[in-house]
């Protein structure tokens, strides 16, 4: 990484940036030409193993895609605030990121569908939600499992926090 400074490696904090990211822009790979596709998702992080989980209509371009690559990489990002300056450099964008790739699976068993759309509400609305197999049935769910990820932080400029102030 550049700007090795920005790196941040706090579990509290990463788990911070995942609770509030809410949107994932999930890399699939088509051949040689990468399709990018933004999408809600809720995740687990159990003993550092992070996996996240979408959901969306059980027909679509990303699906063929994953069946023939299931290898993936994806962004999410929150605190997003642009700052301005006197001159173009000193412009910039404030952001809290977290970056990493992984391996996706269509999830097929209806149980296991039930869970991870609950934990995927829980993730978007903080809530927890029951789901019946009924519901399920009409919904694709995509697992994917992290192999490794990085977490990076460029802070709101101190001197411009006060200037707002
Ligand atoms: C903030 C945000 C959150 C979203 N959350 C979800 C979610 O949780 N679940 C979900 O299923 N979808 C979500 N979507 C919509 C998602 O981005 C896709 O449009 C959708 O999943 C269909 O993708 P697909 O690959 O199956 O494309 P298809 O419906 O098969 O469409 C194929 C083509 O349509 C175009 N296309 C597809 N999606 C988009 C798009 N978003 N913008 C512009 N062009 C597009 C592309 O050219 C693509 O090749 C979200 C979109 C946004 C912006």
């Amino acid at each position: 990484m550049t700007k090795r400074e920005r790196e941040i490696t706090d579990p509290e904090m990463i788990l911070d940036f995942l609770n509030r990211g809410k949107i994932i822009h999930l890399g699939l790979c088509d051949g040689d030409q990468p399709y990018v596709v933004p999408m809600n998702y809720g995740f687990t992080m159990e003993e550092e193993e992070l996996t996240f989980y979408v959901h969306g209509a059980v027909k679509g371009y990303k699906y063929e895609v994953l069946e023939k690559n299931p290898k993936v990489s994806f962004s999410i990002e929150c605190d997003v605030n642009p700052f301005s300056g006197k001159i173009a450099c000193q412009y910039g964008t404030s952001y809290s990121s977290v970056l990493g790739k992984g391996i996706a699976r269509i999830v097929e068993d209806p149980q296991e569908k039930m869970n991870a759309l609950t934990i995927l509400m829980k993730t978007q609305t903080g809530r927890d939600f029951e789901f019946t197999e009924k519901l399920v049935s009409i919904v694709n769910v995509i697992e994917i499992k992290v192999s490794e990820y990085s977490a990076k932080q460029r802070p709101f400029p101190e001197k411009m926090k006060k200037e707002q102030d």
